[in-house]
């Protein structure tokens, strides 16, 4: 193998002994990716897309440093996973002390501590002091996939409420109950039944103001339900307490807790997938927590594991053993490498105190937003909480969305060297993630950037 070529001849490491910096030294991408890039082409299918596309070399702290030497300040966190910062001491030592005693044995066949003490910990860390059970699979899709088994079985009632912008996973059944057909359904039907998508409340697009949107989107939610469906058929209510690929969207105050209190009044069972919003993100350890919601289930996964793959179902634990010896599980889920690395991220989360930066980054970031926004009017809303924040933009004054002026902000960003992502149903939000160690002087530059990209895209 060549692929580590390029790599083994600088020597930067990881995790947080990176230079906390921007440095711009080649085109972006540089001459190196071009030319890991032209053998991505050939070589792995093209239904893989790529958002920008510099060949990783390290990664630490707030930064990506790419095989051309480029390190840019990452506002995406693999997508809300790094959350305690790529390649974290904690995280690292766990895997390597793990990996070197053994690496799987399959916990269904013969199980290891590992597994139990994070089951442990989810059951103490998500909201609610009644008794829990978790059980872990290797991705968000896996799980929420598995939270509707279970809230079926233990219900004996097939039918589950989704929401309109929801994003719950890609494998069937997670693509029927994910709202948005392209990219992740277009084609790939036919989709799993029994799935019954409602309204979302979205403050910023409700029709009568945002302040109506909490009472008002309740209010259509569940007259949907008992209308089109009749509660008592209704397994599930999933909602993603903040709705991440669909944008940030925060539902009205309200909404939630509404939809929560409904749930068990009718014998739902109420499962929030917090994978996006897990893990210290919205500056709470879970989003529902910022409105007291205990809900039944919850899954979790993205930020759950600093970067290795894991993901979990958490819940009451009479639902949880509602299902038969043997009903659930997998080969891989719950992989002992993949648990060492959960708990050195759970510790790092206490240690640092992360939900605090995580509201310190949301601090930061709203009033620079908030300043910007009074100089250009393509920013029609600013949304989110703690480290997940993003901007809406629209044609000044209306609700089109601004898809032009998104991809020139974009890539002027990527070019300067700053990591976005976009979002939402209409492809037309700004989303921020960065990891929660991200040093403050690198987000302020981060901004800056941002401004300069608005100045010339507007
Ligand atoms: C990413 C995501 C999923 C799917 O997780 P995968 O690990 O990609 O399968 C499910 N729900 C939400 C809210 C997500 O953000």
């Amino acid at each position: 193998m060549s692929v580590s070529s390029t790599a083994s001849t600088s020597a930067s490491t990881g995790g947080p002994d990176l230079p906390q910096e921007r440095r711009v030294v080649t085109a972006i991408p540089g001459p190196k990716s071009a030319e890991l890039l032209a053998r991505k082409q050939a070589a792995v299918s093209d239904g893989i897309g790529t958002v920008l596309p510099v060949f990783v070399k390290a990664a630490g702290g707030g930064v990506i440093v790419d095989v051309d030497d480029n390190s840019l300040i990452d506002l995406g966190a693999g997508i809300a996973v790094v959350n305690v910062g790529n390649a974290a001491p904690s995280v690292v030592a766990g895997i390597q002390e793990q990996a070197a005693a053994f690496t799987h044995t399959c916990f269904m066949v013969t199980p290891y501590e590992g597994y139990v003490a994070v089951a442990e910990q989810l059951n103490k860390l998500t909201p609610g002091d009644h008794e829990k059970k978790t059980a872990l699979f290797n991705s968000g899709a896996e799980a929420v996939e598995n939270a509707v088994k279970i809230a079926r079985y233990a219900t004996g009632r097939s039918a589950v409420v989704v929401f309109e912008h929801a994003y719950h996973g890609r494998t069937n059944l997670t693509m029927a109950l994910t709202a948005k057909s392209m990219p992740y359904k277009y084609n790939f039907g036919p989709f799993a039944g029994e799935i019954y998508r409602v309204p979302l409340s979205y403050p910023f697009r409700w029709p009568t103001g945002a302040e109506n949107a909490g009472s008002e989107g309740l209010e259509q939610a569940i007259s949907k339900i008992e209308k089109e469906i009749g509660a008592d058929q209704v397994a599930a209510i999933l909602i993603e307490p903040i709705a991440g690929e669909g944008g940030f969207i925060v539902p009205g105050e309200g909404f939630l807790s509404g939809l929560a209190e409904y749930a068990s009044s009718h014998g739902i069972v109420f499962i929030a997938d917090e994978v996006q919003t897990g893990f210290a993100r919205t500056g709470d350890m879970f989003a529902c927590e910022h409105e007291g919601v205990v809900p039944d289930i919850i899954t979790t996964a993205k930020g759950i594991a600093g970067g290795m793959p894991l993901a979990a179902v958490t819940g009451r634990a009479d639902l949880m053993d509602a299902v038969h010896v043997g009903g659930l599980g997998g080969t891989y889920g719950g992989n002992p490498v993949a648990c060492a690395a959960a708990l050195g991220a759970m510790a790092a989360i206490e240690e640092h105190d992360l939900v605090a930066k995580a509201r310190r980054i949301g601090e930061i970031m709203l009033p620079r937003l908030a300043e910007m926004q009074s100089r250009y009017p393509v920013i029609g809303d600013i949304r989110g909480r703690g480290a997940m924040i993003a901007i809406e933009l629209v044609k000044p004054g209306t609700l089109e969305p601004a898809t032009e002026q998104i991809a020139a902000i974009v890539k002027q960003c990527h070019s300067e060297g700053v990591l976005v992502l976009t979002a939402g149903t209409y492809g037309n939000v700004l989303r921020f993630l960065p990891p929660l160690t991200m040093p403050e002087a690198l987000l302020d530059e981060a901004l800056t950037i941002l401004d300069k990209a608005f100045a010339s895209a507007t």
